[in-house]
């Protein structure tokens, strides 16, 4: 039931007649009590504004702190007395958060480690900027001026005004895949003619019967399987298993046209670079309308259409990237969780949490399904699926007749490129042969720039960043050095910084500019097309790339991961992998489980339609399990080998692990903290600390980074553990100690 004001309940009176906690947006250990001034009735999950120092912030109601039992009563602050308390400045004209949600906020909180308000923040941030003030909009003026100039851009613009709605210049712009300067020129000209766009139905409202597929054998049991998740309203998890192009898209759209049937709110998760306009267009086909969108590139004013959207229901399906979790949803029946594997759905940064997993305790907490979507689920959601805590569903094939591409192993050591190249011959032939037949052929390799390293040959000198501990990537089409994990830039110089050598510096390794030097020189005449985020600059620019891919305007594309994501171009038919070994090095525990899955998504792009596909590998080591797995197409036996290798360790999934980053300016600080949490370090049966060691990146934007590793036995939970570890250790002014829990990267 959706929470309104009528129904939240009252803040209880016996205990704090006139006091209520509010939670601040901000990284307090909890809620502050507040004095609820007279006539101003208040209850649980009001949003208010109170005085905080000299200023106002935005704030909630919130339960009383429900605190961890393991925390010891220093933890708590003392009562204010009653005499002191500030007064709650006002109620903001909002639908009040839902207790699901308040409890999802404190839950998350308790589970990272994290201040609730900053768990909060997550959810608040968005409304408190931008502005309420109606937005203009344009409508075309008919007929158009004798003096207009007609371009193909601006006919776009015009076609999209068609109808007779108003449109925004952003809208204008992302829709028509051209500048805002388009629209403002068309306006400047005379053709458009402003009105207000009212505030009041910003979303189309999707029509679950408005163009549903004709499901076929797996298909159809799957998505009766979803359909029904969502008529039982209440929790379940259920792992869609697919190889890609099965149809796992169009499925759980199903599940979504249900959730709209039963008149609840869905939300879909994407990698950011997943939500394409490729992706919306494929719902506008299926609903009749766009469904409202959350990611970082999206402007101010939609985020917050789109946030009080949320509240209100009006917007029925978001589709956003990981942060769209946290939105107050006021009615939400459904979550998918698309290429759940993915990293990127883990923040980094501030909070740190996975949205996958939260995704699966959102749903818990609120009693609802939530679908977790994948062609190679992760180990975790693999074994949850095996041990019957999450509902497996599979699609065997590709649909409608399409086949799997067929993969070829090229072991360099017998072809190897020629001597500074970084393509086979073996390779280099193949794509001839297929840009021959007109397909078009795709060269992957994760590495942006044109050299991951530059070494002086006189005296061995690398470049590196001053800040991290990183090599500078060289980037010639821009003529400078660049630190991927910072900011800093410099321009390639002429002598060796060491030796003083002229001319001495040289490339090692590829980059994907280096490819696509290589790549011209053997097809002269090919149309090549590079798609990394240096090339693309926002998602218009990477729709418009689709296009022209689709349109065959384009012969060789060569690009980093962003051509990965479940793009469908029907005339690809060969995927070379430059380098299939690029993500085995180093010691992380997911290596191959990682790599597996990115090669697979990526060959998953060849072939989709009528003419096989082919993916070709290039390694220097082909006997390696993870190449065997990619050659057999056999995933399920490759992840059931990593399983019982991790299962004895007790690592992840079968353990726990909790990562402590201490971080300083001064290193020996560092380190003497770092020493400091390892002679406190908790033990016991069951539990083990690693470390404390430098981090691999042991320099980070100028910060010294050691690292600790907590692991546990399943049974035994990380965070009563880490809060009392925490708390023996205090850290000193401008040392950070980040709490990763369930930590993916271990940088
Ligand atoms: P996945 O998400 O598993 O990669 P998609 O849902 O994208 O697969 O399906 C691959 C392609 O096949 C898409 O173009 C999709 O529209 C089409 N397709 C899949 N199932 C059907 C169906 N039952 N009817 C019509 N087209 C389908
Ligand atoms: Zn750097």
């Amino acid at each position: 039931m959706p929470d309104d004001p009528a129904s939240a309940p009252p803040v209880p009176e016996d205990r704090t007649p006139h006091r209520v906690p509010v939670l601040l947006p901000l990284p307090f250990a909890g809620p502050f009590d507040y004095k609820v001034p007279p006539h101003l009735p208040l209850a649980l999950g009001d949003i208010v504004s109170v005085p905080l120092g000299n200023r106002r912030e935005t704030g909630v109601v919130w339960e009383t702190a429900s605190l961890p039992a393991d925390l010891t009563p220093t933890d708590t602050q003392a009562p204010v007395a009653a005499s002191r308390l500030r007064a709650v400045a006002a109620r903001l004209d909002l639908p009040p958060l839902p207790a699901e949600l308040r409890r999802f906020v404190d839950w998350v909180a308790a589970y990272t480690l994290s201040p609730p308000g900053m768990v909060l923040a997550m959810t608040l941030r968005l409304h408190m900027h931008g502005t309420t003030t109606p937005a203009t909009g344009w409508l075309a003026v008919a007929p158009p001026p004798d003096t207009l100039r007609m371009t193909p851009a601006r006919l776009k613009v015009l076609a999209l005004l068609d109808n007779g709605t108003p449109r925004s210049t952003t809208d204008l712009a992302s829709a028509a895949g051209v500048s805002a300067g388009v629209v403002k020129g068309l306006a400047d000209a005379g053709a458009l003619r402003p009105v207000q766009l009212g505030p009041e139905r910003p979303f189309g409202q999707p029509d679950a019967a408005h163009n549903p597929p004709t499901l076929v054998g797996a298909q159809e049991t799957a998505a009766q399987a979803l359909r029904q998740s969502v008529r039982d309203a209440c929790f379940s998890a259920t792992l869609l298993e697919g190889v890609t192009g099965s149809g796992k898209t169009e499925i759980y759209l199903e599940a979504i046209a249900e959730c709209l049937a039963q008149g609840r709110q869905a939300l879909v998760l994407l990698p950011e670079i997943a939500l394409s306009a490729q992706w919306m267009d494929r719902f506008k086909r299926r609903f009749g309308v766009l469904p409202a969108i959350w990611h970082s590139e999206v402007g101010q004013r939609a985020r917050r259409l789109t946030w009080l959207g949320t509240t209100d229901g009006s917007a029925q399906v978001v589709v956003g990237a990981r942060s769209a979790l946290f939105l107050p949803f006021c009615n939400l029946g459904l979550i998918i969780v698309d290429e759940e594997h993915e990293s990127v759905f883990k923040q980094e940064e501030g909070v740190i949490y996975n949205a996958r997993d939260m995704a699966v305790v959102r749903a818990r907490l609120a009693g609802f399904p939530v679908v977790l979507v994948s062609a190679t689920p992760s180990m975790e959601t693999l074994v949850n699926a095996q041990a019957g805590r999450y509902r497996h569903l599979v699609l065997p094939t590709r649909h409608g007749g399409a086949t799997m591409p067929e993969t070829h192993l090229l072991d360099l050591r017998d072809t190897p490129p020629e001597r500074g190249q970084f393509l086979s011959p073996v390779l280099v032939g193949d794509i001839a042969a297929t840009l021959e037949r007109e397909e078009q052929a795709m060269l992957f390799l994760n590495r942006r720039g044109y050299a991951p390293l530059t070494l002086c040959r006189t005296c061995g000198h690398r470049m590196e960043c001053p800040h991290c501990t990183a090599w500078l990537v060289e980037h010639r089409a821009r003529r400078v050095l660049s630190c991927h994990y910072c900011d800093h830039t410099e321009p390639l110089p002429d002598a060796c910084p060491s030796c003083k050598t002229e001319g001495s510096l040289t490339a090692i390794g590829p980059g994907i500019e280096r490819i696509t030097e290589e790549s011209r020189a053997h097809f002269p005449d090919a149309r090549i097309l590079v798609m990394s985020s240096d090339t693309l600059g926002g998602p218009a620019a990477t729709a418009e790339a689709v296009e022209k891919i689709a349109r065959r305007d384009v012969d060789l594309i060569i690009g980093t991961q962003i051509v990965a994501k479940g793009w469908h171009f029907p005339h690809l038919t060969l995927v070379g992998v430059v380098d299939a070994d690029l993500g085995l090095g180093g010691a992380d525990l997911r290596a191959g489980e990682r790599t597996i899955q990115l090669l697979h998504q990526v060959g998953g792009r060849a072939g989709r339609a009528e003419a096989p596909g082919r993916v070709v590998l290039q390694s220097y080591t082909p006997e390696h399990p993870v190449m065997q797995a990619l050659l057999g197409g056999d995933f399920q036996s490759f992840m059931e080998q990593e399983a019982e290798q991790r299962r004895p360790g007790f690592w992840p999934p079968y353990g726990r692990l909790a990562a402590l980053v201490i971080s300083a300016e001064n290193a020996a600080e560092a380190d003497d903290v770092a020493a400091r949490f390892g002679r406190t370090a908790p033990y016991g049966d069951g539990i083990q600390v690693l470390g404390p060691a430098p981090a691999p990146l042991a320099l980070l934007r100028g910060r010294h980074r050691r690292r600790l590793l907590l692991r546990t036995q399943r049974t035994i939970a990380v965070q009563p553990i880490l809060r009392r570890w925490l708390a023996m250790v205090a850290p000193g002014r401008g040392i950070r100690v980040d709490v990763d829990i369930d930590p993916i990267s271990f940088l």
